[in-house]
């Protein structure tokens, strides 16, 4: 029997859940080769950045080897390091700067990036949260400041550097402005600046923010949110940025540090490819998660655009786990001869951190909050680690989370580089 080939593209959250669905059905097949590619040799924990990205864990705890995730791997599993440049859906290849995969399925799980929606700036001076990189970028940038602002004697120099604007209402500007209050407490103590020049702002262009919610439990994450010294500017967009200048939609003028959380789209690289998107640059999909336009090519996680029950899929890591199974299953069922299986996915509900001791969760119809809820999402982040790397892997979440100190990075750079770099900034 000829051998299938089948590729894993992304060894995001969806990713790695194909991946183990296709070893756990097909894993010892001898006409099915599997292949996971990925650009990084890590797995990126990307709901915990806002907690490196703050000082509070340190960057490493957001990598996982994907050796500890495949320690037992089928023989039939194949891992590569590689980022891919283009897809050639005609030929059925996966093209990179060196090397060209042949597939004869292929589950596309690369996940998404910031959308900037054109305002003027904001790409280029907005420091985004999507990356390990980005994270430990952004963590030395609010360092830096703090730095700076502790050798000047100008106040407002000093304001300018300790004002951060962090722009999306979403779960994930509301967990990096948390986290951030945190931060820049300990910072104002490390480098003896006074806590009332620091400003700390939370933009959302739509009425409220954490949009999707009951409303008793956005009124709480305000609540605390104020009680944390963020001031929520809601209905106020960014209109553009010329660097330390952020214009506002009510004709407000912050200078500081732009965080951009206030949007995503699809990985660019696809736009080359010849596959119908939607207007974010997600894969038209199908009921089974198969392109409408490719039969052989299914999509996985952020990467899907599907009206499920008539509203988006979210881009949320149980939708990405889901779906990767999903996928992985029905390329399974196709090479068995049965029939493919529409996408029913199960959510059990959001749970949104603001700081280390304060959460809001919505679990079914039941709410949560306080320090409940943040126990309940370390539960939840704990048996994901459980899930992909067992008890050592979980073992070092709780480690991470519960015994190692609170660190904040050490200066490498000669003060003469950073003075440079924030000259820059400014
Ligand atoms: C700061 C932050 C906080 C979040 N908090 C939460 C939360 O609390 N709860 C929640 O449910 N969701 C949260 N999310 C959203 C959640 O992380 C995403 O929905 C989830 O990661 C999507 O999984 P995925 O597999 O589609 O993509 P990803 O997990 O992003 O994986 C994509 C993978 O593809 C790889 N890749 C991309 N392009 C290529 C290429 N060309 N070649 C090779 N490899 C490639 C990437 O390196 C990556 O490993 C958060 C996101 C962020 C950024």
């Amino acid at each position: 029997m000829e051998t299938k080939k089948i590729i894993v593209l992304g060894g995001g959250y969806s990713g790695i859940a194909a991946a183990k669905a296709f070893q756990k059905k097909l894993g010892t097949s001898s006409y099915v080769e599997i292949t996971l590619i990925e650009k990084n040799s890590y797995h990126t924990l990307l709901t915990e950045l806002h907690e490196a990205a703050a000082g509070r864990v340190r960057p490493s705890a957001l990598r996982i080897s994907y050796d500890d995730i495949f320690k037992s791997h089928s023989p039939n599993f194949l891992l590569i390091q590689d980022e891919i440049l283009n897809i050639d859906f005609d030929e059925k290849e996966l093209r990179s700067a060196s090397h060209c995969y042949s597939y004869d399925y292929l589950v596309i799980a690369t996940g998404s990036r910031p959308e900037f929606f054109g305002i003027q700036g904001v790409e280029h001076y907005g420091f985004k949260l999507w990356s390990y990189k980005e994270a430990v970028v952004l963590r030395d940038h609010i360092h830096d400041c703090f730095y700076q602002a502790s050798a000047t004697d100008s106040r407002e120099l000093r304001q300018t550097l300790l004002t951060f604007a962090v722009a999306g209402g979403g779960f994930t500007g509301v967990e990096m402005a948390g986290e951030l209050s945190g931060y820049c407490k300990a910072l104002c103590r490390k480098f003896a600046v006074p806590q009332e020049d620091v400003s700390i702002y939370l933009i959302e262009a739509m009425p409220s923010i954490l949009g999707n919610l009951k409303s008793s439990i956005i009124q709480q994450a305000m609540k605390y949110l104020k009680k944390l010294g963020v001031e929520v500017l809601t209905n106020c967009s960014i209109q553009q940025t010329s660097g330390k200048k952020i214009f506002l939609s009510n004709d407000k003028v912050i200078e500081g540090t732009l965080i951009w959380t206030a949007g995503i789209k699809g990985n660019p690289y696809i736009q080359k490819a010849d596959i119908d998107l939607d207007h974010r640059n997600r894969i038209k999909s199908n009921q089974f998660l198969q392109s409408i336009q490719h039969e052989t090519v299914f999509c996985a996680g952020d990467t899907i655009s599907y009206l499920y029950k008539d509203k988006p899929l979210p881009q949320i890591v149980e939708n990405a786990m889901q779906s990767g199974e999903t996928a992985a299953l029905n390329i399974c069922h196709i090479l068995e001869g049965k029939a493919l299986q529409s996408y029913e996915p199960k959510f059990h509900g959001s749970m949104i951190s603001i700081g280390p001791l304060y959460a809001v969760a919505m679990i079914g119809k039941t709410k949560v909050t306080g320090i409940l809820a943040t126990l309940l999402k370390h539960f939840v982040h704990g048996h994901y680690h459980f899930h992909i790397g067992g008890p050592m892997l979980a073992s070092e979440y709780l480690k991470e989370q519960f015994i190692v100190k609170y660190v904040d990075p050490v200066i490498s750079k000669s003060s003469e580089a950073l003075d440079k770099q924030v000259t820059q900034f400014l």
